[in-house]
């Protein structure tokens, strides 16, 4: 990843004012870096901080999904997710699978102050860094070839009338 980073920031309601307070002592670096965020939390630090932030759609209409599929897309470097643990929200599933597509491709994650504190005083903020990717070819290749195709033409078969 590039020294200028690619960096989501995410809040569930319950912690968005940690995520400005956070945000705020950590202006002028989060400014070196490009930021996205779901529709609420970019606003907050749009309006309050002036950040320029790109907005995506609100956690619970799918912007944790983008942001996830950003991710598979090798576009963002290092999440930012102030998540409240101690309510449930209509879009837990799309939390865990944000949380998991993080996992997959070994993206840094701070999803509380501490950890948020801890990731950007690294002095990998401001280098490059080599990440380490999944090896997907061995995933990729899990059914033979061959036998993926039969199962597409089985599937063709089957939806013919
Ligand atoms: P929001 O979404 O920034 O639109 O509130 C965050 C979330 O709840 O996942």
């Amino acid at each position: 990843m590039p020294s200028r980073k690619t960096i989501a920031l995410v809040a569930h309601d319950n912690k968005k004012e940690e995520l400005v307070a956070w945000a705020k002592l950590n202006r002028k670096l989060l400014a070196r870096h490009s930021l996205y965020s779901t529709w609420t939390t970019g606003q907050l630090l749009k309006t309050r901080l002036g950040l320029k932030v790109t907005l995506l759609e609100s956690g619970p209409l799918g912007g944790d999904q983008q942001i996830g599929a950003r991710i598979a897309e090798g576009q963002i470097d290092f999440v930012v997710f102030f998540s409240d643990p101690l309510q449930s929200h209509p879009h837990d599933a799309d939390v865990k699978a944000l949380l998991r597509i993080i996992v997959v491709w070994n993206i840094p994650v701070a999803c509380n102050r501490a950890s948020a504190d801890f990731i950007v005083s690294s002095p990998l903020m401001a280098t490059e860094y080599e990440r380490l990717a999944p090896d997907t070819s061995r995933h990729r290749v899990r059914l033979p070839l061959s036998a993926a195709l039969s199962v597409a033409a089985d599937h063709a078969h089957l939806a013919s009338p």
